[in-house]
Formats: structure tokens, sequence, C-alpha cells
């Protein structure tokens, strides 16, 4: 239930991709569960690029800003609290403090200029990151540690408000979205909203665009039965090998944008601080690095979608990409983007009737051979292919992505989209520093192909 229960992201059309923003924004309770353990409904996200006029833009910016600093104050008084000892301040307590009683002073009172639910929407993603925090803290929630929130900046680059169906935003005829104290905004609509949206984002990116991201409640459409499976071994010097052979050269998009950005970055360094020319050498940059973006992810999606839509189970290694982050693969590491890429076969097979499995990231997959099982030396990264005692010969990546399949197959529980286990090599996800196979060292990137 935990591993379906991901932050379901989705974006519109793939060919128009430049228009969308996909945003890793947790949306909860975003999917119901029947009791055979099938999806019945899952909500999306839909983004679409939006155009606010000159003064519509002026309106957002207010909002961004007295959004902001109710936030702030809130996570002041809660910070102060703490210090002084008292009790944690409870949700409807911080609300009456920051947003009704300081609408009535002289210093907060422009607050009653925009709508009154961005201002408690705030508030609950300073409440989500406080839940997180505890969470986190306590052990109740997996994975890396939460930091507790901190303060947003005017200068963040990504501004973000929220309406709720409360605020009474509305998609009207002529196709413009209704905001409250805001305005009709233009929306280029890629495709069509399934169903009524319960809640709309209006974001503001580095590059100065806007977008509109609906999240809408949609039931999975799950797609006719194939007998293929498939298993995926990530790479630097192929994106993917697939273990019926498929190679998927690596676009490497930021390699091939490097060029361009190198000179946009020495444009911006020599512009004055401060001055309006150094603002605009900033928003290049931020578009350069946009671009690179949107064209990796439409690259992702089109691959993603074509891999669930051709197999009814797949499994790819789950990689420590963190870990690799820190090694000297970084920038090629996070140019290839496998995390997104597995998050968007994970929410594509749940949502098209397909399994997913991740295989532990601590199974010997390049070094195990995939015909007799023996599990062999180490390998040097630069080792293409290699032969086994048994006799076979093996190619490293294809190796891999045949292993990764078996082991993928074996565990029953991965039908459930349970992260696969399989004992080969028993060694705990907290053992990551020390175990010496550990894909996270920064010594070792075994089971990375690269050049
Ligand atoms: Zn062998």
């Amino acid at each position: 239930m935990n591993t379906l229960c991901r932050n379901f992201v989705t974006k519109t059309k793939w060919t128009c991709i430049a228009k969308i923003q996909c945003l890793p924004v947790r949306i909860p309770a975003c999917s119901a569960i029947n009791q055979h353990g099938t999806l019945l409904y899952v909500q999306f996200r839909y983004n679409f690029r939006v155009y606010p006029t000159p003064g519509q833009q002026i309106e957002l910016a207010r909002a961004f800003g007295c959004a902001r600093v109710v936030f702030n104050d809130a996570l002041r008084l809660r910070q102060q609290a703490r210090e002084q000892g008292l009790p944690y301040i409870s949700d409807v307590n911080l609300s009456k403090q920051v947003i009704t009683q300081a609408k009535r002073t002289e210093a907060r009172a422009w607050l009653g200029e925009v709508s009154a639910v961005v201002l408690q929407q705030a508030l609950a993603d300073l409440n989500t990151a406080y839940r997180n925090f505890f969470a986190s803290v306590t052990g109740k929630r997996k994975g890396r540690k939460v930091a507790p929130p901190r303060f947003r900046s005017r200068k963040d680059n990504r501004q973000a408000i929220r309406f709720t169906k409360n605020s009474r935003f509305k998609v009207l005829d002529n196709g413009r979205l209704r905001l409250p104290k805001i305005g009709d905004l233009a929306v280029r609509w890629s495709r069509p909203l399934p169903s009524d949206p319960s809640s709309v984002a209006i974001i503001r990116d580095a590059s100065g665009r806007y977008f509109a991201s609906f999240v809408v409640q949609t039931t999975d459409e799950p797609l006719p039965k194939t007998d293929s499976q498939v298993g995926i071994d990530l790479g630097l010097t192929h994106f993917a090998v697939m273990s019926d052979g498929t190679k998927i050269a690596a676009p490497k998009f930021l390699r091939r944008a490097a060029r361009k950005l190198k000179r946009l970055q020495q444009d911006l360094s020599r512009k004055q601080k401060g001055s309006a020319n150094r603002k605009k050498a900033v928003k290049k940059v931020a578009r350069a690095h946009a671009r690179v973006a949107d064209t990796r992810r439409d690259w992702q999606h089109k691959l993603s979608t074509a891999i669930i839509r051709d197999n009814q189970a797949v499994y790819v290694e789950d990689l420590c990409v963190v870990g690799l982050g820190r090694t000297r693969l970084a920038k090629s590491v996070h140019d290839a983007g496998w995390a997104s890429f597995t998050g968007m076969l994970e929410y594509k097979a749940a949502r098209y009737g397909r399994i997913f499995g991740r295989v532990d990231r601590w199974f010997p997959s390049t070094r195990m051979c995939s015909q007799c099982g023996r599990i062999n030396g180490k390998m040097a990264l630069n080792v293409r292919s290699w032969d086994c005692p048994c006799g076979a010969t093996h190619d490293r990546d294809l190796n891999a992505a045949i292993n990764v399949l078996a082991a993928g197959q074996a565990d029953k529980s991965n039908d459930r989209g349970a992260h696969v286990r399989p004992g080969l090599v028993p060694a705990a996800r907290g053992e990551a520093v020390t175990h010496p196979d550990a894909a996270c060292s920064t010594r070792s990137v075994e089971g990375i192909s690269v050049l």
C-alpha cells in the first residue's frame, strides 16, 4: 500500500513538454485500495502553463508574499514557543494568531488583500512540514531524515500558492481560470481535465514562467494483459539495458547543453551585483536549465510509457542515487535522472495495472552469472564483458538486467509492489557506509556501468 501511495505526478501531452512542469508535491491520501489490493482511484496532477497579465502578475506576487509572511510568522511563533519551553502551538491556535488576529494589527493589515484560503494553505504547508519532521524523528517515516521546516525567502526561485475548493476558484466556459482576488488567468490547455479539480496551485518557477497545477481524481485504466516481463539495468554508458537485449543510449541532456550553459554562466559572473543586467542574466541561466530539465522529463516519459505498455511486469535495481551523487560521477548520475525515471515507471505501473518491483540495491546483479548463479569477484568499471568459469560469456549490463528480472520474478511479494530482498547478500539498508559492496560508498561504484 505504501509503495502505491506515492505522490502521483503526471503531466500533459508528451509533445508539448516545454509548457509543462511536473512538481514533486506530496498529495495526502492520494489513492484508495480495496481489500484485494487493487487501486481504485488515484489523484493526479495536471499542469498547464498560464499567462497572467502584468496586473495579475502583481496580484500574484502579493499573494506569494502574503503566504510567505504567514508561513514565516507561524514558524517563528512555534520556534519561540519551543525555545521558551512552552507547549507546541496547535494548528487552530496558530491560525488564529497569524491570520485572524494579525489582520487586525497595523503591521499585517495587508493580509486582508489576498484570499484567506491562500493564507490557510500556507499554514497547512507548515503543518505538513512539521508532521513529516516529527514522523521522521520518531522513526515512523521511512527513508532519508527530514529536516525541520525552514523560513521561506523572498529570493526563493520558486514561489507557489494554493487554492482549494472552498476558495471558489473556477474554470470558466471561455477557458480562463478564475482565482479569487487575482482575476481570470489565460491558460494554455494542452488537454482536458478528466474531472473537477479539488485544488489548484499557481507556481512561478526560476525562469519566470507561471503554471497552474490541478489536483484531479481519476480511476486507473488497466491496459490489456501481456506475457512479457522485463528487468532493467540502469547505467551511464547506456541509460538502460533491458533483459531482452534492448539497449537505450544515454541522452546526456546536461552534457549536450554544457557549452551554452557555460557561456551563460560566464556572462552572469561578469555582471555587477544588484544590476538590472545581472537579473536578466540570472533569468537566462534559469531558462537554459529549465530547458534541459524539460527535455529530459519528456524523454523519460516517452520511454517509461513505452516500457509499461509493452510489459506486464517491470523490475529495476534500487540504486542509491544520493550516494552516487557524491562520487566523481555525480554530474552524469544527476544528468541521467534515474530516480525520476523509476518513479514514473512506478506510478504508471500502478495506473495501468502492471507490476513494478525494485530489486534490493545489495543484490550482486553485475557479478552474478545469470546462467549458473555463481557470484564472481569484483569487476572494474571498464570491464564491459566477462567470462564465467562455467563457460558462459556475458555482456556486463545485459547479464545484470537478466539477474534483475530473475530476482524480481522470484519474489512474490512484488505482486503488491513491495521491495525485493533476495537474501543472497543479507545486508541492512542502514549499513550503507560499511558494506564492502556498497553502491553508496564513495570508493566503489559497482553495479553502475560507466566507461
Ligand atoms: Zn556461470
